[in-house]
């Protein structure tokens, strides 16, 4: 194809599934422009620098590590991993600490099945069944090929064979949360374990498929930090011949009768294009960029019904501590209270960065702990006065840097603050709903959302990003930019096959 007759592509937002999609659509001929509200790429996988230190935002598990998954092809494709990929060396998920005990989540699963037996011998049953649980579980593997919707009956029989045992975890954790999951546990600090790490409301399944990815060495941390990954793919995108154009941030769709013409910028600037890819917040798609009419029904239900479909943020500190402090360790704890608005919380992790020079400096290493958040925090959040945020924000992380030195009490005079953030911070940054990290939790009173990716009404625009699939997170965001462009193809009769 000559440059003439290309078409072109917009995308608007510079995140993973933006580049994913602006990568996939370079590769399938066509022109491509991205434009990015901030000054760099990768949205909610980045970082950022605070006294000389690196502060990571996102990776703590990387689905799709493991070669010859459909996903690791993907990640390949995008130039976010390759055969030189280093991990961080890592042997566990996280470790759990209850009223002086402790239990920890090994990669090993059959360490893990003896250490929480002798931890507690009257669950033996419930965790021999959890152990067999998580294994089947590894036979979950994201479908990254193609759409779902363009399978056909040879996709489902081969996926049928490849997840034969699946079923059976669905059957036995699809439809219980991970709070009543817990209480099948007599030992409170089991009970502690399976719910810590993930929003309690959660379907249990959710988190034995997490734990399986990791135990399964399918969900590695890449070394060198988020933000370096995003920079990766960013580096791919331009080289296949890819424009991108930061601090453009973009203000609406200009629709003309059936088909969307192009964008318009915040300063008024217009793009023109055959095809526009937005990969921003859904919320933000349908509350801004078109009108309110074009939203999907699901998506109306959800935002309707927030205790069915919680958003999920936190409240994070970072500080840097010596390197005799665990390097690696993703610890919970308890806690005395802290109330942020009208909840208050007891358990937060605190999860030490040493494993990867990017975050050490001059013989110290970046801590991170978050307390997690939902819908109704960040109302509180958002409820406030700048001073009043501000002051919430000091009290809290004095409040957290006490919690942290009665737990580890070797860490005393030894925490320097680097910095701190909240939902609000996730909404100003990348115009996250409610400072989500991912997309509607999966609950059991919930459904998942799976969106095509074409709205009724528009022919030529393609939803992508994490939003378009429920929980979201990076696999879903890298493979929805590829699915985006799959449907153009197929929407020009070319083959699918990128
Ligand atoms: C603290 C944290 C930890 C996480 N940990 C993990 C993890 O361990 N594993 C995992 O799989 N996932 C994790 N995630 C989730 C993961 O980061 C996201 O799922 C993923 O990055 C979403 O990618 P996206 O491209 O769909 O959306 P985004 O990253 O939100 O990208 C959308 C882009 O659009 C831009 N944009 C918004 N408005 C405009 C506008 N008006 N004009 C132009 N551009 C605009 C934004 O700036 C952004 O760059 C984590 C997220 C957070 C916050």
């Amino acid at each position: 194809m000559n440059q003439k007759s290309k078409k072109k592509v917009i995308v608007i937002g510079g995140g993973i599934a933006g580049l994913s999609a602006g990568i996939y659509a370079l590769l399938s001929g066509f022109e491509v422009d991205i434009y990015e509200k901030n000054a760099i790429p990768g949205g909610e996988c980045i970082g950022w620098n605070r006294k000389g230190y690196h502060i990571d935002n996102c990776i703590h598990w990387l689905t799709g590590t493991k070669k010859g998954t459909e996903l690791y092809d993907v990640w390949e494709t995008v130039g976010a991993l390759s055969d030189d990929t280093e991990y961080a060396k890592l042997d566990a998920f996280y470790t759990s600490t209850h009223a002086g005990q402790s239990a920890t989540l090994w990669n090993d699963l059959q360490r893990t099945q003896k250490e929480l037996i002798e931890i507690a011998p009257e669950d033996e049953a419930e965790i021999r069944k959890f152990i067999t649980y998580v294994e089947y579980s590894k036979q979950c593997l994201f479908p990254a090929k193609k759409p779902m919707e363009t399978w056909g009956m040879k996709d489902y029989i081969e996926m049928g064979k490849n997840m034969m045992d699946f079923p059976k975890v669905m059957k036995e954790f699809g439809k219980i949360s991970l709070e009543e999951y817990g209480k099948r546990f007599h030992s409170p600090l089991l009970q502690k374990l399976m719910c810590d790490y993930l929003p309690k409301e959660y379907c249990a399944y959710s988190f034995l498929v997490s734990y399986a990815t990791m135990a399964d060495g399918n969900g590695n941390i890449p070394m060198g930090a988020s933000l370096q990954m995003s920079l990766r793919m960013e580096k791919r995108f331009k080289e296949l011949g890819g424009k991108i154009f930061y601090n453009s941030s973009i203000e609406r769709i200009i629709l003309e009768k059936k088909r969307c013409k192009g964008v318009e910028l915040s300063d008024g600037t217009i793009a023109e294009a055959d095809y526009v890819i937005p990969t921003v917040d859904v919320h933000l798609l349908f509350n801004k960029f078109l009108p309110k009419e074009y939203m999907p029904k699901e998506f109306r239900e959800a935002y309707a019904a927030p205790k069915k479909y919680p958003a999920t943020s936190g409240f994070q500190v970072a500080f840097a501590v010596s390197m005799d402090y665990a390097k690696g360790e993703t610890v919970f704890i308890d806690m005395d209270p802290i109330k942020v608005g009208n909840r208050t919380f007891d358990r937060m992790y605190v999860k030490a960065y040493g494993y990867d020079p990017i975050f050490i400096k001059d013989g110290k290493q970046v801590i991170q702990t978050c307390i997690s958040q939902t819908d109704e925090d960040y109302a509180y959040w958002k409820s406030l006065s700048k001073e009043e945020y501000k002051a919430l924000k000091e009290t809290l992380v004095k409040q957290v840097e006490q919690r942290i030195v009665k737990a580890f009490p070797e860490l005393a005079d030894d925490m320097e603050f680097l910095d701190a953030w909240t939902p609000l911070t996730y909404e100003r940054y990348c115009n996250a709903y409610h400072g989500s990290y991912m997309s509607f939790v999966t609950t059991p009173a919930g459904k998942q959302i799976k969106m095509k990716g074409k709205l009724k009404g528009i022919d030529n625009l393609y939803v992508a990003g994490q939003w378009t699939n429920s929980p979201g997170g990076l696999p879903v965001a890298v493979a929805s930019g590829k699915f985006a462009v799959q449907r153009i193809l197929k929407s020009q009769k070319r083959s699918m096959d990128i």
